[in-house]
C-alpha cells in the first residue's frame, strides 16, 4: 500500500463504489486522499469552478463570510496584511475585508494568477473551501506558513471529516469531484508540526485556526 502523504504512516484502501473512486485512508492521522487517477484533468476543474455560485448575488453564500468575518477574523484584531488564498470567481470575503478596511491581497490558481501576493508577509491567511481541493498538501502548507509574519493566523475553512469511514462514504462532501483531501483535526496538527503552526481555535466543524510558533 502507499504511505500516507502527510505523515507517512501507512494507508489503507477506501472503495467509494457509489461515486466510483478509489481513496487512501491513513489510519494514524485519518487523512482521505482520493487516488490520483481519479483527480480531474485542470480544465474540467476550472470549468467545475466556473459552475459554483459563489459571489454577491447568492445571500446565503455572503452570510457564511459574514459571521466568518464577526466570530472569528475580528476578534483576531489583525492590524497588518492579509491574504485571502484561492479567493475564486467572485470575491466575496476579500470584499467584505476591503470593506471593513483591512489591507488585503488575493491570489487564485484560476481566477487570480497575480504573484504580487509572494511580495508580502501576511499577519492573516485565509483559504476557505480550498484546502480540500489541494493535489500537495504538505507542499502548500509550507507554502502558506511561509507567508506568515511571525505570530500569524492561518485561518481554514474546509468541512473536518470524522474518523469512522462508513460515514465518510455517506458523506455528501466527498461527492464534489475537485475534492481530493480529506482531513481530520488529527491530521492538521500534523500538519502543523512539520511547518510550526499550532491549532489556537477550531470549532470542530470547518473552521480551523493556526497561529505560526
Ligand atoms: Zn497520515
Amino acid at each position: 500500500m502507499s504511505k500516507c502523504i502527510i505523515c507517512n504512516s501507512e494507508t489503507n484502501s477506501l472503495i467509494d463504489s457509489q461515486i466510483r473512486v478509489t481513496h487512501s485512508h491513513c489510519d494514524n492521522c485519518g487523512f482521505i486522499y482520493k487516488d490520483k487517477e481519479f483527480h480531474l484533468s485542470l480544465d474540467i476543474e476550472y470549468e467545475n469552478y466556473k459552475m459554483h455560485n459563489n459571489s454577491f448575488e447568492s445571500e446565503g453564500y455572503v452570510q457564511i463570510f459574514v459571521n466568518l468575518l464577526n466570530d472569528y477574523i475580528k476578534p483576531l484584531n489583525i492590524n497588518g496584511k492579509i491574504l485571502e488564498f484561492g479567493s475564486g470567481p467572485g470575491p466575496v470575503l476579500k470584499e467584505l475585508l476591503l470593506r471593513e478596511g483591512y489591507d488585503v491581497f488575493d491570489f487564485d490558481p484560476f481566477f487570480n494568477k497575480n504573484m504580487d501576493y509572494l511580495k508580502h508577509k501576511y499577519q492573516l491567511i485565509t483559504s476557505t473551501e480550498v484546502v480540500e481541493h489541494f493535489v500537495e498538501p504538505l507542499k502548500e502548507f509550507e507554502h502558506l506558513s511561509g507567508l506568515l509574519a511571525k505570530d500569524g493566523y492561518l485561518l481554514l475553512m474546509t468541512r473536518l471529516r470524522t474518523m469512522d469511514t462508513n460515514e465518510f462514504l455517506n458523506w455528501w462532501y466527498r461527492r464534489d469531484l475537485t475534492h481530493i483531501s480529506f482531513y481530520t483535526l488529527k491530521t492538521f496538527e500534523e500538519i502543523g508540526k512539520k511547518y510550526g503552526l499550532k491549532i489556537v481555535k477550531t470549532n470542530n466543524v470547518n473552521i480551523i485556526i493556526f497561529q505560526k510558533i
